[in-house]
């Protein structure tokens, strides 16, 4: 037997009889073993060779036992079992009379003589009434089998639905179209059974039928929720307590027309029952035909599947039934060979899981008001916020942002959330902001693009050799260079024809696929980097905070670029910066500590004019008790006042002077504020100026240049402005393009103009750089300056 595999259990109920055959039908000591033997009848005077004795062994017999005994042995298991989830089926079997329905269903009269079902129901609530969790659901039904016909006896006037339908489910077998009836209590379950008992006897008067011919199975059905950590499971289960119809053989019945026909289909379906008794017992049986009756439709959870199966059969103990009683302890020894695996019918459920969630809430709001109720803050609220509420925490947000604050009010986890939202939300917008100033200043590459990189390659490094390129108006100075300058090196070339897409060409390209090339003022600024004050705690952290933010994407996927600003901020804080950096980190405690100091100056202060409001208001009242009760003057004609009067004017003399020193304290603090903020407010631009210096010269300009830069070389100080080394300046050729996106278009004609146009500025700026190229070339300490892919890099040195 496999482990969790189970036998049906199987069980005989002798009904109480003075006529007992005891000479035939022995029971065994152990009251499990049945020994039956009949006698050969020796009148019949032909040789019978048929077997006499016949024993049979049972998992117990139920001999002049109370219906309490009876439940116990047969049932207390499986509805405790059913509770905690397992499916369960007691069925009775047995000829007509034999005590079926006194077993299942007991008399409706007497307590103590209540059948099964009446104690399923109890047991069901009993256990419901003492479980901590009283999330049972029960619903009952009740089905009757007649002739082949399903009949609601909890909905006896049913129609229009169509007839009910044993249906096959994943779950299990059901009767689509019965009545299931939530009850939620003994009585009202008890009710409906007995109300069920009554619409079968109507049916049986009105239609002429006998009881003992139908099947009848009530069933209840259990679903308890609970919880096992954090998870709420379900269980479900049923329990179907059936009485079957008399099994007594047709022939004995010896009837005719109607009960005939009734007969008939009893006889089908319990035959048919047994047949698929004989076939569960036989393991090498593969198919069950379940379907060939409607009993043994309904039944087939119960025999062949996940349920705990007992069998009671009830016989007669008198010699006249003694082939009916073999052929119940026939079929009951069969039965006792039909494995089952019971299985436990355990889901997650949704439903349940929201009643018992939703329990939950209710509880932890209450626990919260208390708490709430407790620390004196019974006016906050946990609803969902209001749309005016996120508007008032967007805008505390961006108070908070732009310095204008320095604490947002919080008061419940919505709001912490908000809040985060709204940050969110504010750093999306500065991401989508910085990136198009990133587009605005840089030419985005398609790497894809081999002609254009190759032209980009060549242009960046093939420049003038070791020469500035002079732009032919003067405006601007400054010596081109790119990343691909320093990253690729390469030849040289004067000219290159090799045309860089349009930036609008290129905006449908990935990140990936796009490289960005410096255009003018492409260098981070100092005014890029300033951080307003106010904004708290963080305040001191400001300029990291700012160069912390996340470079462009395209930035940090260039393998040999240099390392992103935040990174390379942080090691120049250790190396060449530390001493700024902690001049700046010293202004910054010694402005917080002011900050500090005023405010509780500024509270002392405030408490000081309230004390002195309150005696002010105290000696006014004095005064006006004095002008009615007639003031009093000495010799001199002074006025003469009373102790606590004068005691009220010397503590408020010292509260004047006291107010008015705190009063001096704070101006000067104020000023001292405003001085430490300007030392705090130079040392930050400091920081990130020599910073950027610090930053190009380390990482972007290239070796040759640098040796340009130093005293002595070819570039004197101050002839380029260090942060505008890297720029590259509009040119011809830009200029030309950005005609050709807005002219152009609307006037074709043009094109040749412009073309001309630009080829003679071209013409005279390539002459011009030449000339100033002759100059520098007479000096040593040649500098390469790496222009775009154009004829030729016109920059401008002011
Ligand atoms: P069945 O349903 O098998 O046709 P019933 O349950 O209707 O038989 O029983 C027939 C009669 O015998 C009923 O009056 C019932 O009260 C009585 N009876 C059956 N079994 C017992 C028993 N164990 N103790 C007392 N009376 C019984
Ligand atoms: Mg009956």
């Amino acid at each position: 037997m496999d482990a969790g595999e189970k036998r049906v259990r199987a069980f005989v109920r002798v009904k109480p009889t003075a006529d007992f055959a005891q000479d035939m039908i022995k029971f065994g000591p152990d009251n499990k073993s049945i020994d039956v033997s009949i006698q050969k009848d020796a009148k019949q005077g032909v040789v019978d060779n048929r077997p006499t004795d016949w024993s049979f062994h049972l998992d117990g017999i139920l001999h002049h036992a109370s219906q309490d005994l009876a439940y116990n042995t047969v049932a207390k298991e499986l509805v405790s079992e059913a509770l905690t989830g397992y499916n369960g089926t007691i069925m009775c079997y047995g000829q007509t009379g034999a005590g079926k329905t006194y077993t299942m269903t007991g008399t409706a009269t007497e307590y103590q003589h209540r059948g099964i079902v009446p104690r399923v129901i109890q047991q069901v609530f009993q256990t419901s009434a003492r479980s901590l969790e009283p999330t049972l659901t029960i619903r009952v039904s009740y089905l009757e089998i007649y002739n082949e016909t399903l009949v609601d006896l909890l909905c006896p006037g049913r129609s229009g639905d169509g007839p009910l339908v044993v249906v096959d489910s994943p779950r299990g077998v059901y009767v689509k179209g019965l009545s299931l009836h939530p009850v939620c209590h003994e009585e009202e379950a008890l009710n409906l059974l007995f109300e069920g008992e009554t619409n079968r006897m109507i049916a049986e008067h009105t239609l002429n039928k006998s009881s003992s011919r139908s099947h009848c199975i009530f069933t209840v059905y259990i679903e308890s929720h609970f919880r096992l950590c954090s998870d709420v499971k379900c269980v479900s289960s049923k329990i179907s307590l059936i009485d079957l119809a008399g099994s007594e053989r047709l022939s004995k019945t010896g009837s005719e027309g109607q009960v005939l026909k009734e007969a008939t289909y009893i006889n089908k379906s319990l035959s048919f029952l047994e047949q698929i008794v004989i076939a569960l017992a036989d393991p090498r049986r593969d198919h069950i035909p379940f379907r060939q009756s409607k009993l043994t439709h309904v039944l087939k959870d119960s025999l062949g599947g996940n349920c705990n199966t007992v069998l009671v059969a009830n016989i007669c103990g008198e010699a006249v039934h003694v082939e009916e009683t073999l052929s119940s302890l026939r079929f009951a020894t069969r039965m006792k060979w039909i494995m089952a695996q019971p299985v436990l019918n355990e889901t997650a459920s949704q439903e349940g899981m929201v009643k018992v969630l939703e329990k939950e809430i209710r509880l932890l709001k209450q626990e919260l008001a208390v708490h709430d109720c407790l620390a004196n803050r019974s006016w906050v609220s946990y609803n969902p916020l209001t749309d005016n509420q996120i508007v008032e925490i967007k805008s505390q947000v961006q108070r908070y942002l732009n310095g204008a604050t320095d604490e947002i009010d919080i008061v419940n986890v919505r709001q912490v959330q908000e809040v985060f939202k709204q940050f969110k939300v504010l750093l999306r917008q500065q991401e989508s902001e910085v990136e198009a100033r990133f587009r605005s200043k840089y030419l985005l590459v398609d790497k894809n693009d081999f002609a254009a990189v190759a032209a980009l390659q060549k242009a960046g490094v093939d420049n003038v050799d070791g020469s500035v390129a002079w732009e032919e108006d003067g405006r601007h100075a400054g010596t081109r260079t790119t990343h691909f300058s320093s990253r690729h090196g390469g030849k040289k070339s004067r000219k290159s024809n090799e045309q860089p897409k349009k930036e609008g060409n290129r905006s449908s390209l990935s990140g990936r696929d796009l490289d960005f090339l410096p255009k003018p003022q492409s260098i981070i600024s100092t005014k890029d980097l300033e951080v307003k004050e106010g904004a708290g705690k963080q305040e001191a952290a400001d300029a990291d905070a700012e160069l912390s933010k996340p470079p462009p994407e395209e930035d940090t996927q260039r393998p040999s670029s240099p390392p992103s600003k935040p990174v390379a901020f942080e090691q120049f804080k250790e190396e060449g910066g530390s001493e700024l950096s902690r001049i700046f980190k010293e202004n910054k405690s010694i402005l917080n500590a002011r900050r500090k100091r005023s405010s509780a100056v500024a509270q002392r202060i405030n408490s000081i004019k309230r004390e002195m409001e309150d005696i002010q208001k105290a000696l006014e009242a004095q005064k006006q008790e004095r002008w009615q009760q007639g003031e009093y003057v000495d010799e001199k004609g002074q006025l003469i006042i009373d102790e606590e009067e004068f005691l009220l004017l010397m503590k408020l003399k010292d509260l004047k002077e006291e107010y008015r020193s705190g009063r001096a304290e704070l101006q000067d603090l104020r000023t001292e504020i405003q001085y430490c903020q300007q030392l705090v407010d130079q040392c930050r631009h400091r920081l990130v100026s020599e910073f950027e210096i610090w930053y190009s010269e380390s990482f972007l300009i290239p070796k040759d240049l640098q040796e340009a830069l130093k005293p002595g070389g070819n570039i004197r100080p101050g002839m380029i402005p260090i942060n505008r080394v890297m720029c590259l300046e509009e040119d011809e050729q830009d200029r030309f393009e950005r005609l050709q996106e807005t002219t152009l278009p609307a006037c074709p004609a043009s094109v040749s103009f412009y073309r001309a146009r630009m080829k003679t500025d071209q013409k005279h700026s390539y002459a011009r750089t030449m000339s100033s190229l002759e100059q520098m070339k007479k000096k040593p300490g040649l500098v390469r300056a790496a222009g775009k892919n154009k004829s030729l890099s016109l920059l401008h040195i002011t």
